[in-house]
């Protein structure tokens, strides 16, 4: 699997499952920024584990 998305989201965009799916671009790589822009619905950072996303 790759480690970089095809398309990486923009700031805002990110959805957990895309930090899962590519953890090492969007928690430790170049799509951090993004992700720390980015809440899922429950009002978490993706980059943060969210006691209420699956
Ligand atoms: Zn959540």
């Amino acid at each position: 699997m790759a480690t970089v998305p095809a398309r990486p989201k923009k700031p805002g965009k990110v959805t957990p499952s895309d930090v899962r799916r590519y953890p090492a671009y969007y928690i430790t790589g170049d799509g951090r920024p993004a992700a720390e822009a980015s809440s899922c619905e429950h009002g978490c950072r993706v980059t943060d584990s969210c006691p209420c996303c699956p």
